[in-house]
């Protein structure tokens, strides 16, 4: 399902995030920085008025946005302090030669590849010159199927259409095949229905990139150009048929089970049975469709469109995914449209950052044990799992004493939270890369060995047992997330180092900090997505409908709040977008208070640098998301981050604590008080 993971972070903004800045490679350490700072805060602000800019207004002037970044941020910060400690283990592995062991042969010559430029540069476009071949050799439509179950396997698994292996919504325990829409090179399907002027602007800037990309696999000004706008046609009718991101918060459009029989005929123009047999599937039994009326309209495209015009489309998209790992000219045009363009970045990052991201992304738990070795010992792990026990002892009380709630449904909420299972800091057992060949000579070929082994590993689950120790994303990644499916929370080794879990300093700012974080995720649970989901991660209803109906009385008070907040210009919030993760952030944040009072009841807490207790727990909760960002990005995030943005992520949560008020002594009527209005409390 596409419900899951819901991440606390966006991976798309983190994965491009970090910065040039001079360590020696030889010596890679994590540098400290503390989990309260005061030389971040501005203490000429006024927290009753603005508990952000207080918090963070000196950090902004502090920290402007590198120039190959889109966005900066606390978070971006320790995850370039990340790929900067991760660029000293990968030049130590590739340096080696002669006896490594699998682990730091693989990782060590997949980013010596990636490093190698002068021979990406000499393969140059030759590089997807077979995939280019076969696409030219297609003799008619009805033969797209093989090839593009072929080039999915190897290039990107959404060209045309995503597919791979889901748990079976209604039977958690199960793995099914699933299909999922796709095919679209713009970052969202609104790009291209919507009408105001900026959309527009973008839709043609598109279409130019496009016809560059068909420049550079070397067709003629003229025939890009047309090729290009062939493209935008297709690509358009594709997106007026998919799902909104707010309809994919609703998991039941997404439930759309079916045999093969019936996805024939759903969509009979394409050859599922030679698909299938390509990717070698398991014997399909049950398979959940996503977005039907994608497929209904892939399948009449497969008519409509001419051989010609689907080979204009494969094109584009096997040179369009591929030119992070192509030559110069192919990165160049990637990162002036999509990172330049969209985002606003202003450089291209360095080689080396790249570099260690790519090795991240394809050979992740391979990289991630040097890490994990070297950065979370046993002692942290265990006073993590302390904090996110003592999180979960809040919620139960919670719950307990809801006033609104009836008992039959507190009984199903309280065996949800008791199934929840805690996942810290990295696997039990590492992904097993061995079989997966890497070469220090040919990055393209390491890339696709890597896509190839991950698309198979997922397709192979079909059948087989459900294994719960596997983990989304890698440890050194600074983000967190809730698998309601899985019905557990994940916090990978990233995102507890300082300073947003820092050993070294008092409670209240940890807990305001990853207190919040591990409380927003464990919130996922019950918020109006994961709600949705029972303990065992099916999805079936456990709520009484009047319970239900005063449960989406209290999101809609979240969601009313929010949609008032401005993104950029004159772009509100999506709140029917973000409302998930904004009722996470609250009930994330009234449980790390709940849990602090609690971890710190015997304790005679004094203040500290002037500030008390209290009032540092929530200048911690301020500081987790201290940010600078590009109006590009903003812009763009609104259409597809389920986030709000960072001063709203804050504001918008206190505005709702009277605990916040009290600490602050904050007055009635101060803006940043709801005494009048109302108070948003879901959980
Ligand atoms: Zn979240």
């Amino acid at each position: 399902m596409k419900t899951t993971p819901i991440l606390c972070l966006s991976v798309l903004a983190l994965f491009f995030a970090a910065a040039a800045r001079p360590q020696t490679a030889s010596t890679p350490e994590l540098p400290y920085s503390p989990s309260l700072n005061l030389s971040s805060m501005d203490k000429s602000i006024d927290p009753c008025v603005n508990l952000y800019q207080y918090s963070c207004g000196r950090w902004q002037q502090q920290n402007p946005i590198p120039p190959d970044q889109t966005s900066w941020s606390v978070y971006a910060k320790l995850y370039e302090d990340n790929l900067n400690f991760l660029r000293g283990i990968l030049e130590q592995a590739a340096a080696g030669t002669g006896q490594r062991d699998v682990v730091t042969q693989k990782i060590g010559d997949f980013y010596a590849a990636c490093i190698d430029e002068s021979a990406i540069e000499t393969r140059g476009v030759g590089a997807i010159q077979p995939q280019l071949q076969a696409i030219d050799g297609l003799k008619s439509v009805h033969d797209l199927a093989p090839l593009v179950a072929h080039l999915q396997l190897y290039f990107n698994r959404s060209l045309l259409f995503g597919n791979g292996s889901v748990q079976d919504p209604d039977n958690s325990e199960q793995i099914i095949a699933s299909l999922d829409q796709g095919g679209l090179g713009l970052p969202d399907r609104d790009y291209y229905t919507k009408d105001d002027a900026k959309s527009k602007e973008t839709r043609e800037r598109y279409v130019q990139h496009v016809q560059k990309i068909f420049e550079l696999l070397g067709d003629n000004p003229e025939t890009a150009k047309s090729n290009a706008q062939t493209l935008m046609r297709m690509e358009t009718a594709l997106a007026k048929a998919s799902l909104t991101r707010v309809e994919q918060r609703d998991p039941y459009k997404l439930k759309n089970k079916m045999d093969l029989p019936a996805l024939v005929k759903l969509a009979p123009n394409f050859d599922w049975q030679t698909y299938y047999t390509q990717l070698q599937y398991p014997k399909i039994a049950i398979l959940n469709v996503t977005a039907p009326a994608f497929f209904k309209q892939v399948n009449t495209e497969l008519s409509s469109e001419p051989l010609i015009n689907w080979k204009t489309y494969l094109r584009f998209h096997v040179a369009d995914s591929s030119s992070p790992y192509l030559s110069a000219n192919f990165v160049q045009e990637n990162f002036d449209f999509y990172r330049k363009y969209l985002r606003g970045a202003k450089e291209l990052q360095p080689r080396w950052k790249r570099c260690v991201q790519y090795t991240d992304r394809n050979l992740g738990e391979a990289l991630g044990q040097a890490y994990v070795r070297q950065v979370f010992s046993p002692e942290l792990k265990q006073s993590t799992l302390d904090m996110v026990q003592r999180i979960e002892v809040a919620m139960e009380q919670r719950i307990r004493n809801l006033d609104w709630m009836s008992p039959e449904t507190k009984q199903q909420a309280l065996s949800k939270l008791h199934g929840i299972r805690n996942k810290i800091g990295y696997p039990d057992k590492w992904r097993d890369y061995s079989s997966v060949t890497i070469v220090r000579n040919d990055f393209l070929a390491d890339v696709h060995n890597a896509v190839e082994f991950e698309h198979r590993r997922d397709i192979a689950k079909i059948g087989k047992p459900v294994d719960h120790g596997e983990w989304d994303i890698t440890p050194p990644t600074v983000d967190a997330y809730y698998n309601p499916q899985m019905n557990d929370i994940n916090f990978p080794a990233g995102v507890l180092q300082p300073p947003l879990y820092d050993a070294k300093m008092d409670d209240a700012p940890n807990y305001g900090d990853t207190g919040g974080t591990v409380g927003h995720e464990l919130t996922h649970g019950f918020d109006d997505e994961g709600s949705q989901f029972d303990a065992q991660g099916n999805l079936k209803n456990w709520w009484t409908k009047a319970d239900r109906e005063k449960f989406d009385e209290r999101t809609k008070c979240v969601r009313d709040q929010y949609a008032q907040y401005i993104v950029v210009d004159d772009v509100h919030i999506n709140s029917a977008l973000t409302l998930g993760e904004d009722v996470a952030d609250l009930g994330g944040e009234i449980l790390a208070y709940i849990a602090w009072k609690s971890a710190t009841k015997d304790k005679n807490l004094q203040p500290i640098d002037g500030l008390t207790p209290e009032q540092r727990f929530f200048i911690g909760f301020a500081q987790w998301d201290c940010a600078n960002e590009r109006p590009e990005d903003l812009r763009m995030r609104a259409q597809v981050d389920p986030h709000s943005p960072a001063p709203d992520r804050i504001n918008g949560v206190v505005v709702n604590m009277p605990e916040f008020a009290q600490a602050f002594g904050c007055k009635a009527g101060q803006p940043m008080v709801k005494p009048t209005e109302k108070v948003c409390r879901v959980w």
